[in-house]
């Protein structure tokens, strides 16, 4: 495969979509020079018409790549008979959706809503309205832990216990009630735990972080302590779950089954957000009508995409495709290690956070340099490329890929 051409010269397509995107788009993103007009699968196609195989699968909300035949077929089914109702009112995919994925999750009850953020916001209303009702603790004193480098979203209640200035810089005030630990600490977890604590919130890899796997036996230490102390553990697998590692969720790489599990991103099968806290009778059983809502959360359109994402998940192989492709994965990237042009790799599955060797440039600069050899990947912080392939790639492109950041890396 040879080099294609740089993906913006001046009178291209894409040159004057990116330009109208610079005028009359807040700068709160930082997108690479491409303009993507359609996608199959884990390829995609630019506007000046190259081709372009996508690592980052919409910070996996593409696990099913683009346009899966299935996903696509149930939405174009719904979306000619029923798309919104409110939940003023019951709709025939409702009942459906919330009993097959309460079921892959093991747990009794979903509450579904529509963006990742919008999920935590509601996983921290439960826990602390379990706290007042169901564990005693006096009003308005619940605490809730959580790690440092987490990324939960991007409500204002969600940066103020962020770590990382870009995320809280000048939104404050925040709200309180929320203590920062060290992620992968257990001891410092302990310490931080009193008699007001409701939950510990934590995503079991960090994604944005750099896809950090904590300590092994960390895990099964947090919620063990939390047993103990009868505080919930909510896991959010907004990025981590749904496939990604290997398995349907990343907390089972340790056997660890939280109280409370958080789920976006691929629930909707990249058409569309859908989002939902998936728990107990007992946890999720705390609201009452009209305590909390949403618009749209448990709509028909999603209800029908979000139950044949769990219907494919429940089916077992794109999981284990992801495991088996994962393993692949690793295997050539450790030897990107030895090779001296990357200095760690961490994660599981078909999920890897590369940190680049002084010298090899920044993040930013080899994923330039990928977009020019037809490959979409995107830089976490300064020095870190995610990878994050749709679960369905292949592996004949898999291998291509890796052969074209192995030759970004050489320069
Ligand atoms: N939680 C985690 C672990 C995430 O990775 C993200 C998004 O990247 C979110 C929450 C927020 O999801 P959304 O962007 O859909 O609000």
């Amino acid at each position: 495969m040879t080099v294609q051409e740089p993906p913006e010269t001046p009178d291209s397509p894409a040159a004057a979509l990116i330009a109208a995107a610079e005028t009359h788009s807040a700068h709160n993103y930082h997108p690479l020079p491409v303009v993507i007009a359609s996608a199959r699968g884990s390829w995609v196609t630019d506007v000046d018409g190259r081709r372009h195989l996508d690592l980052l699968a919409g910070y996996s909300a593409l696990n099913f790549g683009h346009g899966h035949p299935r996903l696509i077929a149930e939405a174009r089914a719904q979306l000619t008979r029923l798309t919104l109702t409110s939940r003023a009112f019951h709709h025939e995919r409702f009942a459906p959706f919330v009993t097959e994925l309460a079921a892959l999750c093991g747990m009794e009850m979903v509450l579904p809503m529509n963006t990742g953020a919008e999920a935590v916001e509601t996983a921290i209303k439960t826990a602390r309205k379990w706290g007042y009702q169901v564990k005693g603790v006096p009003d308005g004193r619940a605490n809730i832990v959580v790690a440092a480098n987490s990324f939960h979203g991007r409500t204002t209640t969600l940066v103020g216990f962020s770590t990382d200035p870009d995320a809280y810089r000048d939104y404050g005030p925040f709200a309180p009630g929320f203590t920062v630990v060290p992620f992968g600490d257990l001891e410092a977890m302990r310490a931080a735990v009193d008699e007001n604590t409701v939950a510990v919130l934590l995503e079991p890899v960090q994604g944005e972080a750099g896809v950090i796997v904590p300590p092994a036996g960390y895990l099964p230490g947090v919620r063990q302590l939390t047993a103990e102390r009868g505080v919930l553990l909510m896991a959010d697998e907004i990025q981590s779950g749904l496939g990604r590692t290997g398995r349907t969720f990343a907390c089972e790489h340790e056997g660890v089954v939280p109280d409370v599990y958080i789920l976006g991103k691929a629930l909707g099968g990249g058409v569309m957000p859908v989002s939902a806290v998936v728990s107990s009778a007992e946890i999720l059983g705390v609201f009452k009508p009209g305590e909390h809502g949403s618009t749209f959360g448990g709509n028909p359109l999603a209800c029908a995409i979000g139950l044949e994402v769990v219907a494919m998940l429940r089916e077992g192989e794109i999981v284990a495709r992801a495991a088996e492709l994962g393993e692949l994965l690793h295997d050539e990237l450790a030897k990107l290690v030895t090779e001296g042009t990357v200095t760690e790799v961490r994660g599981r599955g078909l999920w890897a956070g590369i940190d680049l060797a002084p010298g090899v440039g920044s993040g930013r600069e080899v994923s330039q340099r990928l977009l020019a050899r037809g490959v979409l990947i995107k830089d976490t912080h300064e020095n870190t490329l995610r990878i994050a392939p749709p679960l369905v790639i292949e592996r004949d492109d898999l291998q291509w890929a890796l052969t074209q950041l192995r030759e970004a890396l050489a320069g």
